[in-house]
Parts: structure tokens; C-alpha cells; sequence
């Protein structure tokens, strides 16, 4: 299984990371994780043409990690060199039907066809969940501590490779259950102290989640501007597993 980091920003515009967006492939199957604005542009670098995407799985409904649904259902429709004629498939937190409700009153038959359909599994917000993926892919989840239907979401190979993605999320003892002995924890520290909200991970938050947790490899996404990346990595790195800072482009296999 291969995780791609397409978008390792925030909503801020940044010249060299996008908004949040991810790939998951395996087996042949190519799995869009969140997709903020750029996201098409960003798996088209990858080789990925977001007409064949084998579906997509969301962390929440915030806009900066879900932005390109739009284009991309309406890229679903156009291109005669590839015609599309199977539904996509999308895993989400509840709620994430009527939001498409929405997007479907408000854009119509452009976001939609009569030659496939875009259907929605909703996961649970107040417990786990579980759904098997294209590709053979198991996919677990748990409610963050967020808003826009927050789910943390871990990604599990046929082979056993496991990468655990948190979207947006406070401090959560979710996050280090679904996290532990994983072979990858590609996280959320978007601010530099305590979020007052609790709604975003500071270095010290997470560096008590990779403490408790104890995956095999960590890296950092969605830091804001004030969040210092070098200091960001010292933090965390003293929970005592390798840490860095993910980039867009950057890729982990196993
Ligand atoms: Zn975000
Ligand atoms: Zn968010």
C-alpha cells in the first residue's frame, strides 16, 4: 500500500503546499484521502487522473480538506477519453449525505450522471466503524474532537500495513487508540501552543499521542504559518519515534 501526501497545508495559500490532500493506492485502486482546493492538480503530479479514482474517503467537511469534491464530480462527467460508467463510492461521517444534498441543489445535473452514481457510506460519529475499500483496503474509524463530522481514519493493507490519518482534531484519546503500534501516523499539528478551541493538536499534544501510542513512523501535516516546523519535530520527536514534516509529493510505502 502506498500513502501519498498531495496537500501538506492549510487553508492559508502557500506557493509549495496545498490544502489537505492524500492518496491511498493498493492493488491497482487509487483511494482519494480528503481533498482540499488543488487536490485534481496535485494527483495528476502523481500520475492519477481523478476521473479514474476508485473512490474517496473524508476526514471531515471543512473546506480545506474537501474543496475539489465539486470539480472532481464534475470532472466524472467530461472527457470522452474516459468515459465513466461506474459509481463513485465515498466513505464519510454522518451527516455527509445531506451535505451532498446540498452540493446537489445548488450545482445539479452538473455534479451528477445518469451513467453512474456517486453513493455514500456514512460512518459513525459516536463510536467505531469499519468498511472494506477498493483495493482490499480496511478502513476503521473513530470520532475526532472537531466539528464538520470529524472522523480519524486508519488504513489497514491486505498485507497488514497500517497508516493511521488524522484530519482535524483536538486532543482526542481516540486518535492514540486507533494509532497504536501503527507502521505510519500521518497527523494534524496545526497550532504551535494550546489550541484554546480544542480543536487542533499542538506539538506537545501530539508528542503525548506518538508517546502512548508508540507508532513506528510520524509525520507532521497542516501546520499553520506560527507553528515552527523545526520546533514542531523536536517536540514530538522526544516521544522517541522517528518524526518529521510531511511535503507535498512525499510518499510512504509498505
Ligand atoms: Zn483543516
Ligand atoms: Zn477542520
Amino acid at each position: 500500500m502506498k500513502f501519498t501526501i498531495l496537500g501538506s497545508g492549510t487553508l492559508v495559500p502557500d506557493a509549495d503546499r496545498g490544502s489537505a490532500g492524500f492518496l491511498v493506492q493498493e492493488r491497482g485502486a487509487n483511494l482519494l484521502v480528503d481533498g482540499g482546493s488543488g487536490t485534481i492538480m496535485r494527483l495528476k503530479h502523481v500520475g492519477v487522473d481523478a476521473r479514474e479514482l476508485d473512490g474517496g474517503v473524508y476526514s471531515h467537511r471543512h473546506v480545506d480538506h474537501c474543496a475539489d469534491l465539486v470539480p472532481i464530480l464534475f470532472a466524472l462527467k467530461v472527457g470522452v477519453e474516459l468515459p465513466r460508467t461506474r459509481d463513485y463510492p465515498i466513505w464519510a461521517g454522518d451527516g455527509f449525505h445531506s451535505f451532498l444534498e446540498g452540493l446537489y441543489a445548488t450545482y445539479g445535473a452538473w455534479i451528477r450522471s445518469d451513467k453512474w452514481a456517486t453513493r455514500v457510506t456514512e460512518l459513525s460519529l459516536h463510536g467505531p466503524s469499519s468498511d472494506l475499500l477498493p483495493g482490499g483496503v480496511r478502513l476503521d474509524t473513530l470520532p475526532a474532537n472537531h466539528s464538520a463530522g470529524a472522523l480519524h481514519l486508519r488504513f489497514i493493507s491486505p498485507t497488514g500495513f497500517t497508516v493511521v490519518f488524522s484530519g482535524d482534531t483536538g486532543p482526542n484519546e481516540n486518535l492514540a487508540k486507533l494509532a497504536e503500534k501503527a507502521d505510519l501516523l500521518v497527523t494534524e499539528c496545526a497550532v504551535p501552543g494550546k489550541d484554546p478551541w480544542d480543536s487542533h493538536l499542538s506539538p506537545s499534544d501530539v508528542a503525548a499521542i506518538v508517546d502512548q501510542a508508540k507508532p513506528r513512523r510520524v509525520i507532521l501535516t497542516h501546520l499553520y504559518p506560527d507553528n515552527d516546523p523545526v520546533a514542531a519535530v523536536a517536540c514530538v520527536a522526544r516521544a522517541g519515534v522517528p518524526v518529521e514534516r510531511g511535503y507535498d509529493g512525499l510518499a510512504v510505502e509498505g
